[in-house]
């Protein structure tokens, strides 16, 4: 019988969640190892996933060479706060620095085939804020930085109107390659680039984790509510209060009274949690 696309959204859900769990496992040891990448590619490092557990499938990785043309993105710079307390900052830039270099060569999922550039996301993480977007766009697509559309416009309007500047964040997608079309990624997508996102939470270590759009809020949270029901307060992303927000394609999209009192509602509580909490 033929699944119904609530059947099989439900699945790729289910095998998110067990992904995490994955995932989660090796939490506690850390970044995992770094081993050579795979057969063909000798002496290649990349971020490594253990050999799975029986029944627990793993996502491809096939990198191959295709290094951005042009100046170097702000994204190749570490983040500041790259570093859990037992680990050397050296060892998280090292990290972060292969996390770029395997991302730059990624083919984990199909979206390898149409992107121009990844995306991998940049910023100064001054504040020890994530955002975290969708996906790129075409422009994020054509120059390998995020947001730096419409989207992006009205996102640095938004952090200005709270005196944030993208220095002060670090900002990334769950997707670090371009749907076509702008669509939303689909879940194996998401499947697939989770651990490049995963990393970097641990690499920034963010005391707030802003998602931008039901996408990035769904994700996170393993949560299939209304963005409606999720937004408004503070969640847990393992002892990181996250903050879920409109993207604002969305509110470009729905340019009304309500939706940027909304919005405005939200920024006010990233404000807020930010002049209240520890620096
Ligand atoms: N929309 C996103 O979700 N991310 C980007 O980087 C740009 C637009």
């Amino acid at each position: 019988m033929k699944k119904s696309p609530k059947t099989i959204e439900a699945e790729m859900r289910s095998l998110l969640y067990d992904f995490r769990r994955y995932f989660e496992q090796r939490k506690e040891e850390g970044i995992e190892r770094l081993e050579s990448a795979a057969p063909g590619v000798p002496g290649r490092p990349r971020l490594s996933s253990r050999p799975a557990p029986a029944g627990k499938p793993v996502p491809p990785s096939t990198p191959v060479s295709r290094p951005p043309s042009g100046p170097a993105p702000a994204s190749e710079a570490p983040p500041p706060a790259a570093r859990p307390a037992s680990r050397p900052a050296a060892d998280s830039r090292e990290i972060y620095r292969r996390l770029l270099d395997e991302l730059r060569d990624c083919r984990r999922c199909p979206l390898a085939g149409t992107r121009k550039n990844t995306v991998p996301g940049e910023g100064g993480n001054r504040r020890r804020v994530l955002f975290i977007g969708e996906g790129p766009g075409r422009d994020e697509d054509l120059s390998g930085r995020p947001f730096v559309g419409r989207s992006g416009k009205l996102l640095d309007k938004i952090l200005a109107s709270i005196s944030l500047a993208r220095e002060d964040i670090y900002i990334t997608n769950i997707v670090k390659c371009r749907p076509p079309g702008n669509r939303d990624p689909e879940p194996a997508e998401v499947i697939a680039c989770w651990p490049y996102l995963e990393t970097q939470i641990k690499l920034l270590r963010p005391r707030l984790i802003v998602t931008l759009g039901l996408p990035a809020a769904r994700t996170l949270l393993e949560s299939t509510d209304s963005l409606g029901r999720i937004r408004g307060r503070f969640h847990d992303y393992k002892g990181v209060p996250l903050l879920a927000t409109y993207h604002p394609a969305y509110i470009l999209r729905s340019y009304t009274v309500e939706t940027r009192k909304k919005a405005w509602e939200d920024i006010k509580m990233v404000r807020d949690f930010l002049a209240g909490s520890r620096k």
